[in-house]
């Protein structure tokens, strides 16, 4: 089991089992909504993760919402209908960050070139 929440507390999340995935996305999309140069996801299905509190949610793209704290502003989830039955969740919100290493990297063409993976 890992634990996470947002800056503030408001949002938390207890998730169980093994993610579907761990992956750095260096998408526009993504960089705009975290601030950070490339975001790394913990992907879970649904029913793997217990949310308390309310999140915001913004829809990036057609089909997508991204949710955040509305209180103190911190990006936490990404679900989309591409993904459907899944949520993925922003590393840095975990408690324990270092249980999950990212396996792959999505979106690499449009990576910062400081942070463009080896290929
Ligand atoms: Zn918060
Ligand atoms: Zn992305």
């Amino acid at each position: 089991m890992a634990t996470g929440r947002c800056l503030c507390g408001t949002i938390g999340f207890e998730t169980t089992g093994t993610p579907r995935f761990v992956a750095n996305c260096h998408c526009i999309n993504c960089r705009r909504a975290t601030g950070a140069a490339f975001s790394t996801w913990v992907g879970f299905t649904d029913d793997q993760i217990n949310w308390t509190g309310t999140r915001a949610t913004y829809a990036s793209s057609e089909g997508v919402a991204r949710g955040f704290c509305k209180n103190c502003g911190t990006p936490l989830s990404y679900q989309g209908a591409k993904w459907d039955g899944e949520t993925h969740i922003l590393i840095g919100a975990f408690d324990n960050p270092e249980a999950f290493t990212p396996k792959a990297d999505v979106f690499i063409e449009e990576a910062l070139p400081f942070s463009k993976p080896k290929t």
